[in-house]
């Protein structure tokens, strides 16, 4: 370890990090939080009119001997970390489910980190394990899950898939939690689902080649005769379903599957109703989007990620369960070092020390309103309405399948420009900046129309 420099001084360097309890680098701390303030306007969202990514050389840490100054470490951050990020605030950039967040939860999001209260436990975040409590109820009854609906806020949808197929085995069988042994279970999602059922099938020990993936239409829409047909198939082999999961938004064409019917199948089968509507659930913000999601009150447990459709700043995502005690009896882990008289979310938890974000989607629900996110969710449906009708104009182009929320997939019609030619063109002519995902075999263009100026 180096030694310190000989102008190290213990006091400046405090000041530098730590309020000081006398108060006297109140405003070099404050001056700091508005350097910030200007980079994040002036260098972060200013840059709509800027390319998708402007620097693409690589980038090295540097980890210095002796701190550097502020100051310089934010002049770097500028000149060498932003150029070299994806620019999300380009009206154009319509490639991936990522969104744009909303002003309110940039700034939300610092205030999370100022207060670093932490969801392990009430003691350590009284007010945001009410708040994160209340708002799984509350996004609970806007899918019609019941009174004893409850759920918790993860990192992200893949952790609550992981989370929603681990109660599922120990619906299933109870001692698969305690003595690890799960024998002969199979679930079944569509073969558009998201690659985390893989990665779920993996940690809970039933394995991966225990996943059926079932056969999808032409829009992604999982074929209910297959789903019962591999179902009654397992069952034949010996095998227990345990899981069927509805995916309402698949990850390339946003289909819906038919979730009350997906729901029948799975109660006849006997297993854990699992939707994850990731990425679609904000359509139930839309009254032209909810019959979508009829049959949500059969789900046993959902996932939604505010941090896609709902323009939360990330991480934000949760899983919710129609009944509690799933969740209670899923995880039951012991916290000694708790007073245990209270609802302490790390006993809820694939995770234990976690972000208070319940303040960040309180603060985008308040600040938009019920009406604001319907507002939103809709205009997306429009501008990508927009592009649907652009597609159709274009000779070259044509729409790979109908599209069901925000997101259109488009190939070229013309055997002489493939799409993997025709995206590089429009990201180099910083036209529009589309994704390439497999499709059915073939790669095809996807438009994620997420951006409030898309266009
Ligand atoms: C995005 C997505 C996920 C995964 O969510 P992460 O937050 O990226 O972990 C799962 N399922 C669907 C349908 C998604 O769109």
């Amino acid at each position: 370890m180096p030694d310190f420099p000989p102008d190290f001084l213990p006091q400046n360097f405090l000041d530098s990090h730590f309020l000081n309890p006398d108060r006297s680098n109140l405003e070099d701390i404050r001056k700091l939080g508005y350097a910030f303030v200007d980079l994040i306007v002036d260098s972060v969202l200013d840059t709509q009119n800027q390319a998708f990514v402007q620097d693409e050389s690589s980038f090295k840490i540097n980890i210095p001997e002796h701190g550097d100054k502020l100051a310089d470490l934010l002049a770097e951050v500028r000149s060498q970390v932003l150029p070299r990020t994806v620019n999300f605030q380009n009206p154009r950039y319509m490639g991936h489910m990522d969104s744009v967040p909303t002003a309110i939860t940039i700034w939300a999001d610092a205030l999370i980190s100022a207060i670093n209260n932490n969801m392990l436990s009430y003691e350590l975040a009284p007010v945001f394990t009410e708040m994160e409590a209340q708002l799984m109820q509350w996004f609970g009854n806007l899918f019609g899950m019941g009174t004893d609906c409850f759920g918790t806020l993860t990192a992200g949808g893949s952790l609550a898939n992981i989370s929603g197929l681990l109660l599922a085995r120990n619906w299933k069988q109870p001692q698969s939690k305690t003595v690890g042994e799960a024998n002969n279970l199979v679930a079944f999602v569509s073969d558009a689902a998201h690659t985390s059922f893989e990665k779920a099938m993996n940690v809970i020990g039933v394995g991966k080649e225990n996943l059926v993936r079932v056969l999808t239409n032409d829009r992604g829409e999982i074929i209910l005769e297959e789903l019962e047909l591999e179902i009654q198939k397992a069952i034949r082999q010996g095998k227990q379903p345990f899981f069927v999961a509805a995916i309402a938004g698949t990850t390339v064409t946003g289909a819906v599957d038919a979730i009350q019917a997906v729901g029948e199948i799975a109660k006849r089968y006997d297993c854990w109703f699992h939707i994850d509507a990731a990425y679609g659930g904000a359509g139930i913000f839309s009254p032209k989007l909810q019959p979508l999601f009829q049959g949500c009150e059969l789900a046993d447990s959902i996932t939604f990620n505010p941090q896609k459709w709902l323009w939360v700043a990330r991480t934000c995502a949760m899983l919710i369960v129609k009944d509690k005690q799933h969740l209670v009896d899923g995880f039951d882990g012991e916290l000694p070092y708790m007073d245990d008289r209270t609802l302490n979310f790390g006993n809820l938890n694939l995770q234990g020390t976690r972000r208070t974000d319940s303040l960040k989607l309180w603060m985008a629900l308040k600040a938009m309103g019920i009406s604001g996110c319907r507002y939103l969710v809709e205009r997306s449906l429009d501008l990508s309405d927009n592009l649907r009708q652009w597609v159709e104009a274009s000779p070259e182009l044509e729409l790979v399948c109908e599209p069901t929320l925000n997101i259109i997939c488009l190939k070229s019609n013309n055997p002489n420009l493939s799409s993997t030619f025709l995206r590089q063109q429009w990201i180099d002519a910083g036209k529009l900046w589309l994704s390439l995902p497999l499709w059915k075999g073939d790669r095809i263009l996807k438009a994620v129309v997420l951006h409030p100026y898309a266009g």
